[in-house]
Parts: structure tokens; sequence; C-alpha cells
């Protein structure tokens, strides 16, 4: 358990979620293609707010209680010139990698779709590479655990980096097998190069979709949660320290599974002023996918948040 528990903090601090992923540059992208108006952005922080609980203290050994992070306001994330979609670069592209089950290939498919709703892009799923894609030297089995796990540097610099399209904002890898990054490591959820825009998490540890119809939606919310929240780092956002926001910091699964999936108001200015979109059309579109695919209580925050900047 104590391993357990060591790999994910790792992983946090030094690799993804940590201050030294946050050293941002801008993917050239400076501008977004539909730009929406301050003004415009800035009435929504306040339509949203009442809607929006604070951040309480964290437990112990929760994210905030064993990283100690500033937080990033809308004003502080304009300053940086973050990543933005731009005429040039504007699609999310999903690279499946693995032999997945058929309800795995759902859940990617459902996730990929998801993303281009949550920041209101095209995203393209590619046909998935299969595990005899992964060279003997990228993959090992964990010698305590007895678990298959693929090198993640090995995907990121031999696999998507040299294959990233013009056209894409971020390339993202789903993996069905664990993922370690190199020696003196346990594992990984997932890791990301953010300067070249490209980054791979696996689904391993999120339960098997197939074993019920609960656990199916677990995954499903697990997954697109992981996927909204690691794209929203490739859009220059840093760890939210201000609200119950998807962009909060968690050190493991139970901290992340009781985060909220929608983006408080000073994330979600980032995210109209990083893509220009609509935020009535993206709550409505996000609303609709949670109620169809059973994810009610999300689908009640995005109906009341519809309501609020419909106002
Ligand atoms: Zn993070
Ligand atoms: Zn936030």
């Amino acid at each position: 358990m104590n391993n357990f528990r060591w790999a994910i903090t790792i992983f946090f601090t030094s690799m993804l979620c940590g201050p030294s992923a946050h050293a941002f540059q801008s993917s050239g992208a400076a501008t977004p293609s539909k730009p929406l108006r301050p003004a415009a952005i800035r009435k929504t922080i306040k339509l949203l707010k009442p809607i929006h609980k604070p951040l309480e203290d964290p437990l112990p050994g929760e994210w905030l209680d064993q990283h100690k992070e500033k937080g990033q306001t809308f004003a502080q994330y304009v300053k940086i010139r973050p990543n933005v979609l731009s005429h040039r670069r504007n699609k999310l592209y999903v690279q499946p990698i693995g032999d997945f089950s058929e309800k795995q290939t759902e859940l990617i498919k459902l996730s990929s779709d998801f993303l281009s709703l949550y920041y209101q892009c095209e995203s393209v799923i590619l046909d998935a590479k299969p595990e005899s894609s992964i060279p003997d030297s990228a993959r090992r089995v964990h010698p305590e655990w007895n678990v298959k796990q693929w090198l993640t540097t090995y995907i990121l610099e031999e696999v998507l980096a040299p294959g990233l399209p013009e056209d894409a904002f971020a390339s993202i890898a789903f993996t069905e097998a664990d993922l370690w990054p190199g020696k003196g490591w346990n594992f990984v959820f997932g890791y990301a190069m953010l300067r070249d825009r490209v980054g791979v998490w696996s689904i391993n540890r999120f339960g098997n979709p197939a074993d019920s119809d609960e656990a199916y939606l677990k995954c499903l919310q697990r997954t697109v949660k992981l996927a909204t929240h690691e794209t929203g780092h490739m859009f220059s956002m840093q760890h939210c320290t201000l609200f119950q926001c998807n962009m909060q910091g968690s050190n493991h699964l139970k901290e992340s599974d009781k985060q909220p999936l929608g983006l408080c108001p000073q994330c979600h200015a980032k995210l109209l002023f990083a893509t220009g979109c609509s935020p009535a059309k993206r709550f409505k579109d996000l609303a609709k996918f949670c109620h169809d695919n059973g994810m009610k209580k999300e689908a009640k925050y995005f109906e009341l948040a519809l309501e609020k900047v419909e106002r």
C-alpha cells in the first residue's frame, strides 16, 4: 500500500500535475480563433459563482495537504499567454493503444465525444494500435505486483510526438495496460509532455466496466474526468485552489472521485478564453451527454449552469 501511495504522489508531483509540469510554454497559438470579449467572460464568473462551493480544508493525505500550491485566477491565466485553440491547431486526437475489451472501446469512444463537448472543438479518434506495437524494450511486468506495464516515454516520444497531426491542439493516448515512466518508478496514471502537446493515460486502474452497470458508470465517470482534467493542463490551466472543481489536484482515486466534473467560475472563464466557445451551448451539450449516459448528478449540474448563464 505504501508503494502504491508513493507512486501516485511522485507521479502527480513530478510528472503531470505538479509544479514542474506547470512550466508551460505557449504552443504558438496565442489567440483563440473566436475570442470572446473579456467583459462577457467576466460576466459568466459572476453568474456561476452562486452554484459553486469553496474548497474545504484538505483531509490528511489529500493533494493540498501534501502540496503547497498557490492556484491560478483567471487574470493570472491570461497573463501567462496560455495554450489556446487557433485556426491552425484546433483538434483533439485520441489514440487508443492496446487490446481493449468491447466495453473499454465504448468508453474511449464516449470519452473522445465528451472531450469534444467539454472543450467545444473537434475530437478525432484514431484506429487503435495493437498491443504488439509496443516493443519488448518498452514493456515489463512489475516485479512485485505481476502487472503488465508499458513505458510512457516510448509512447510519447516514439508514437505520439512524431505522428502529431499539423492541426492537432493535442494528442492523447489511452492504454489498457498500466504505465510506468522508467527506472525507480512503480507506476503512473499518466504522463504528458505539455510543450509537445502529447499525453498518455491508462484506464487500467479504473475498474472493469464489464462487471456491472454500476462499474461501467464509475469507469466512464473516472475516464472522462481524467481526460478533461489532463487536457485542461494542456490548455495551461493550473490546479484550482479556490473552489471544488475538476481542476483540483488529487493524490488518489478516492479523492478524485469526490471532485466534480464541472469547472469552477474561474476555471470555466479560462476555458472560454482558450476556446472562444458559447457557454450556453457547451452546458447544453454536456447536460445532454450526461443525461444520455446515466450521469445524473453531472447532468443536473450542467442543467443548473445552463440556467445561470442563460439569464
Ligand atoms: Zn492535474
Ligand atoms: Zn477551478
